[in-house]
């Protein structure tokens, strides 16, 4: 039998921070009557009774409610709330994490400038750098990313921005955000990261000097797969500076419904981010010995490449592995998900329901190369269910093979 990974209780932040972050802090129930759950400011505009103070909002939009595609108060619960767990000075939330990668990496960048980004990141924020920002004249250069001699290689006099996603979300290549943030301290580079994967609670890019933390909240925050958002957090100043230009000329900024609704996703994060963690470990040391898988990926497998660096950096590994299959045929593939009954074939991830994602579903069947080993990758999201469900209904599909 393979080595076994070992579960790391998550200790980032004190308990009763947490439980203060998560229970108290940002809302002023004074102003509501006392009650427990916020209220859900659905309301596009606020009034003012001097011209004065009116003529103060419209100078400074970031000091007070003027107009909801700024501020709106139920979404400002959210951002105290999101900034306080990642240890920031300041947060914005966008309608998806899309938005915020499109606003961290827009605000950071001018014609001619040069982008080092690590490989593969998140399909959109590909798409920013390879054909938008392309026409901007601003060229972006891809590397692995897992050691910082590969950056110090990758850097030209125009790097503007360093953009980091680790874990990736397929792969898991995770890269030395300690060292990168010093690098690009000292060249005056702004360095973003898709914190997506670990969520705050289990990594905290910007203790670690990096400069904006960017996070879908549609994963973990909110955890029932039933609203979008996203989530950037940094110091105030760069924070003020996208949220009075691309925050609010984007206009993609969350509403108060589903700020509301991510609040109470909060409510029990680090419960649903345990009980996660302790499944997925349990489901991964099945796979691990099964005979009918080829490789996994997870970063807390003692034998994954970069588990020291894994270790360093989170406090965590959360949901997500990758595998492949003894026999890793694109009809096997097929025939392994469709087989299963209650894990659901979907993309998206940390919501309550366990979730497969066959990599060649995004390959068309004739460019599928089977000596490729990431068109084989399969990967799993392990959700709140009981971990024998979730093994029993695996065991039965592989034995369909
Ligand atoms: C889902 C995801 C995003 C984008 O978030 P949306 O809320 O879907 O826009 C970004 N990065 C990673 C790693 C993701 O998995």
């Amino acid at each position: 039998m393979k080595q076994k990974a070992t579960w790391i209780k998550y200790n980032t932040m004190q308990t009763r921070d947490l439980s203060y972050i998560i229970n108290e802090l940002g809302e002023e129930r004074e102003h509501y009557f006392n009650a427990i759950a916020p209220p859900i400011m659905q309301t596009s505009n606020f009034a003012f009774d001097k011209v004065a103070d009116l003529r103060k909002a419209f100078e400074d939009e970031m000091s007070g409610y003027l107009y909801s595609r700024g501020l709106n108060p139920t979404v400002d619960i959210l951002r105290k709330k999101l900034a306080a767990l990642d240890e920031a000075e300041d947060c914005l939330v966008f309608g998806n994490g899309a938005a915020a990668i499109f606003a961290a990496v827009v605000a950071n960048v001018k014609a001619g400038d040069h982008i080092i980004s690590v490989e593969k990141p998140y399909t959109w924020a590909q798409r920013l750098f390879d054909i938008i920002l392309k026409r901007f004249d601003v060229t972006t250069t891809y590397i692995d990313g897992k050691t910082i001699s590969i950056f110090e290689n990758a850097l030209k006099d125009n790097t503007t921005l360093i953009y980091l996603e680790s874990p990736n979300s397929w792969n898991f290549g995770i890269q030395p955000l300690k060292d990168v943030a010093a690098l690009a301290k000292s060249k005056n580079i702004v360095t973003v990261i898709d914190n997506s994967f670990c969520s705050p609670l289990y990594q905290k890019p910007i203790t670690m000097g990096i400069d904006l933390s960017m996070q879908t909240a549609t994963k973990y925050i909110g955890g029932h797969s039933d609203t979008l958002g996203g989530v950037l957090r940094g110091s105030h100043e760069m924070i003020s500076k996208i949220f009075n230009c691309e925050y609010l000329t984007a206009g993609n900024g969350i509403s108060p419904f589903n700020a509301w609704l991510l609040i109470r996703g909060l409510r029990t994060l680090p419960l649903r981010l345990e009980r996660i963690s302790k499944t997925t470990l349990e489901v991964f040391n099945y796979l691990k010995q099964h005979p009918k898988i080829d490789n996994i990926i997870f970063p807390f497998d003692e034998e994954f490449e970069q588990y020291e660096l894994a270790k360093q950096q989170m406090s965590g590994a959360c949901g997500l592995m990758t595998f492949t299959l003894k026999e890793g045929t694109c009809e096997m593939i097929t025939r392994f998900c469709e087989s299963l009954k209650h894990i659901m074939m979907a993309v998206s991830w940390g919501g309550h329901e366990s979730l497969i994602l066959p990599k060649c579903a995004g390959i068309p069947p004739t460019d599928f190369d089977a000596s490729n080993i990431e068109h084989q990758y399969i990967r799993l999201y392990c959700g709140l269910e009981d971990p024998m469900y979730l093994i029993e209904d695996l065991q039965q599909a592989l034995d369909k093979l």
